[in-house]
C-alpha cells in the first residue's frame, strides 16, 4: 500500500469546489449570498455564455480592506462565525468560509473591493487558486467579483456543463430565488448584455412576488400569516386555476435562506389535500421563521438542505396554517357560490360512487349479453361508468376497462403530433407575462407552437401575445398553459435542433398540451362521446397507453376471471 500523504492546499480546494460549485448558477448563488451578508442594497449579476465565460456580481455592501480581501480567498476564512455556538444563532447566509476559495481554485477570479469611496480599493487576480497580482483599484465602496472561464483547469467538470441556455436558466432561477428571499434588495440580471431581470427594491413580499410571477398569478394566490410558539409563517399559495402540471415555482425560505425541504413541501401538499386536483401543483412562496437554535443549516456544503430539531412540530405548524388559510376558506367560497344547489354535494374524490351497475346479473349473465369485440363499437347497454374515471365495456370474451382521461390524453396527443388540431382565433388577443427563461423558450419555439394551434408573438419585456388557441382550451388558463409548455421547452432545450430533437420536443409539447386539457376531466361524457373516444383511441398509433405511459385500456378476459374464481 502506498504511503499516506496530506493533500496540498490547492488540491484540497479543488476537491471542496467539487461539492460547492457544480455549475455557473452555484457561483452566482454564493456571490449573491456574500453580497447580501455584506449588507448590500443593490446587486447586479452579469453573465456571458450561460456563465461559462463570465460571471460578474457587483454589490454596494461593506466591501473589504486589503488584508481581508486576501484572507477571503483562503479556505475556512470567514468573518461570520468564530466559535461553535455561533453555528446555532446564524444570522448570515454564509458561514463555512469556503465559497471564494473554491471558486478561486477552479476559475480565473478577480476581486475588486473597497470600504470607502475616498480610499483606494484593492484588486486581486487569481487563476486556478494561484494569486497572480495584487494592486490598488479605483476607490469604491462595495465589491465586484468576476469569475472567468469556470472549470478551465478541471476539464472533467467542464464536460458536465450543459448548453448555455440551460446554464442560463439555472442562473435565472437562482437570482429569482435570492430575490424572493429579500424584497428590500434590488436585483438586476444581464445575460449577454441583455437585461433579463430588473427587480427594484419594494416594500413587501407581495410586491416582489408580483414582480417575479406577474399580476395574473398573484391574484390567484392566497396570502396568510400565522404564528405559533417561536415559529412564524408568511405564505403565498396559488389556488385553481393557477395550478401547474409540474412542481415549478415552489419556493421555501427558512430564516430568509432559500432551501429545499421535504418536510415543509409535504406539509403544504397535505394541508391542501382535498382541494388540489390530482396531478396538479400549486405555485407557492413560503417564508418560515424559526428560532435558529432549532434548525441546522450545516447539513450540506451548498447549505440548501436543512434539518429541524423537531421536524414534526414544523410539519404540523405548516400543515395546519395552510389548511386553515386555504382549504377552509375555499369551502366557504364554494358553499356561497353554490348555495343550496346539488353541485356542492357532488362527490369530490376520484373514487366516487358507482353510477350504474347491474347487480342482478350473474358474472356469466353479464358476458352473455355482451355483444362487441375490441374493434367494433360497444352498444349503449354494454357500457357502464364506474366512478369518475373508468368506463367499462362488456365484450363477448371479457371486460374492457378504459381510463377516460388517459384515453382522451392519447387521442389529443396524436392530434397534436399530426398537426390536426383546429386553432381557435381569440376575439381579443391575450397578453401573458412570463418569467424570463420561459419567455425565451416559448419565443424560440414559435413555429412549433403555431403548428399546434398556438399563434404567439413577442410583445416585448417578458410578455407574449396569444392570438389563437387550440379548440377546447379555455383562454382563462392561458397563463398556466404557457407556463407549463414553457417549462417543457426549457427542459428539452438541450443541444442544437436536429430533426430527431425537434420531434422529441414536439412529442413533449403534445403530451403537455394533451394533459392540460384532459386532466381537468370531471367533464361528463355521454354514451355517444364514449363511443367516439373509444373509436378514435383504437386508431391511435399506441391505443393502449397515454403519452406518459399509463395504460388507457385494460382487458380482463373471461378465462382470466374463471381462473381467478378457481374454475379453470
Ligand atoms: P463565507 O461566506 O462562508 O464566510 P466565503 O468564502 O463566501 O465564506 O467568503 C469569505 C469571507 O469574505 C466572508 O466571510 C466575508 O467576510 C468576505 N466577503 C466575501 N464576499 C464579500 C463581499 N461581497 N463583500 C464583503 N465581504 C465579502
Ligand atoms: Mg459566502
Amino acid at each position: 500500500m502506498p504511503s499516506i500523504q496530506i493533500l496540498p492546499e490547492h488540491l484540497r480546494n479543488v476537491i471542496a469546489a467539487g461539492e460547492v460549485i457544480e455549475r455557473p448558477a452555484s457561483v452566482v448563488k454564493e456571490l449573491i449570498e456574500n453580497a447580501i451578508d455584506a449588507g448590500s442594497r443593490n446587486i447586479t449579476v452579469e453573465i456571458l455564455y450561460g456563465g461559462k465565460k463570465l460571471i460578474k456580481v457587483s454589490d454596494d455592501g461593506c466591501g473589504m480592506d486589503r488584508d481581508d480581501a486576501l484572507l477571503s480567498i483562503e479556505r475556512y476564512a470567514t468573518s461570520k462565525i468564530s466559535k461553535i455556538e455561533d453555528l446555532f444563532k446564524l444570522k448570515t447566509l454564509g458561514f463555512r468560509g469556503e465559497a471564494l476559495a473554491s471558486i478561486a481554485a477552479v476559475s480565473r477570479l478577480t476581486i475588486e473591493t473597497g470600504i470607502d469611496t475616498s480610499l483606494p480599493g484593492t484588486l486581486i487576480e487569481i487563476a486556478g487558486g494561484e494569486i497572480e497580482s495584487i494592486r490598488d483599484a479605483p476607490p469604491l465602496k462595495g465589491t465586484i467579483v468576476t469569475v472567468r472561464d469556470l472549470f478551465f483547469n478541471t476539464p472533467a467538470r467542464r464536460k458536465f456543463l450543459r448548453a448555455n441556455s440551460t446554464e442560463l436558466n439555472h442562473v435565472i432561477e437562482t437570482v429569482i430565488s435570492e430575490a424572493l428571499a429579500d424584497f428590500k434588495l434590488g436585483f438586476k440580471l444581464f445575460a449577454d448584455n441583455t437585461e433579463l431581470l430588473f427587480l427594484p427594491s419594494v416594500y413587501e413580499p407581495r410586491e416582489r412576488i408580483t414582480q417575479v410571477f406577474g399580476m395574473e398569478s398573484i391574484e390567484h394566490m392566497d396570502e396568510f400569516e400565522h404564528e405559533f410558539d417561536d415559529m412564524t409563517i408568511h405564505a403565498f399559495i396559488s389556488r385553481p386555476p393557477e395550478l401547474r402540471a409540474k412542481k415549478t415555482n415552489q419556493y421555501i425560505f427558512v430564516n430568509q435562506r432559500p432551501v429545499r425541504d421535504p418536510v415543509i413541501t409535504k406539509a403544504v401538499y397535505d394541508g391542501l389535500s382535498g382541494i388540489l386536483p390530482e396531478g396538479k401543483h400549486p405555485l407557492f412562496v413560503i417564508y418560515l421563521k424559526i428560532n435558529p437554535s432549532k434548525v441546522d443549516f450545516n447539513v450540506h456544503p451548498t447549505k440548501r438542505e436543512i434539518r429541524f430539531s423537531d421536524s414534526s412540530s414544523v410539519y404540523e405548524f405548516v400543515r395546519n396554517a395552510v389548511e386553515n388559510a386555504c382549504v377552509k376558506k375555499l369551502k366557504v367560497i364554494q358553499f356561497e357560490a353554490s348555495g343550496s344547489s346539488d353541485r356542492f354535494h357532488e362527490p369530490i374524490s376520484a373514487s366516487g360512487p358507482i353510477y350504474a351497475y347491474n347487480t342482478t346479473d350473474s358474472a356469466h349473465g353479464l358476458f352473455e349479453r355482451a355483444s362487441c369485440y375490441e374493434t367494433s363499437l360497444p352498444s349503449e347497454r354494454d357500457i357502464i361508468f364506474l366512478g369518475e374515471i373508468f368506463i367499462i365495456m362488456f365484450q363477448k370474451d371479457g371486460l374492457l376497462i378504459m381510463d377516460k382521461h388517459a384515453a382522451h390524453e392519447r387521442v389529443l396527443y396524436e392530434r397534436y403530433l399530426k398537426g390536426e388540431v383546429i386553432p381557435k382565433r381569440l376575439l381579443f388577443p391575450k397578453q401573458v407575462r412570463l418569467q424570463p427563461a420561459l419567455y425565451r423558450s416559448i419565443l424560440d419555439n414559435k413555429e412549433i407552437l403555431n403548428e399546434m394551434g398556438l399563434e404567439i408573438e413577442d410583445f416585448g419585456s417578458g410578455t407574449v401575445i396569444v392570438r389563437t388557441l387550440p379548440e377546447f382550451y379555455d383562454e382563462n388558463s392561458l397563463q398556466s398553459i404557457l407556463d407549463d409548455i414553457g417549462s417543457v421547452l426549457k427542459t428539452s432545450a438541450e443541444g442544437m435542433d436536429s430533426e430527431e430533437e425537434i420531434f422529441d420536443k414536439k412529442k413533449a409539447l403534445a403530451a403537455s398540451l394533451a394533459c392540460h386539457k384532459s386532466i381537468r376531466g370531471r367533464d361528463f361524457l355521454n354514451i355517444e362521446e364514449v363511443k367516439t373516444l373509444y373509436s378514435e383511441l383504437l386508431k391511435a398509433s399506441d391505443p393502449y397507453h397515454c403519452p406518459h405511459g399509463r395504460p388507457t385500456l385494460i382487458k380482463i378476459t373471461l378465462n382470466e376471471l374463471l381462473k381467478m374464481f378457481g374454475r379453470l
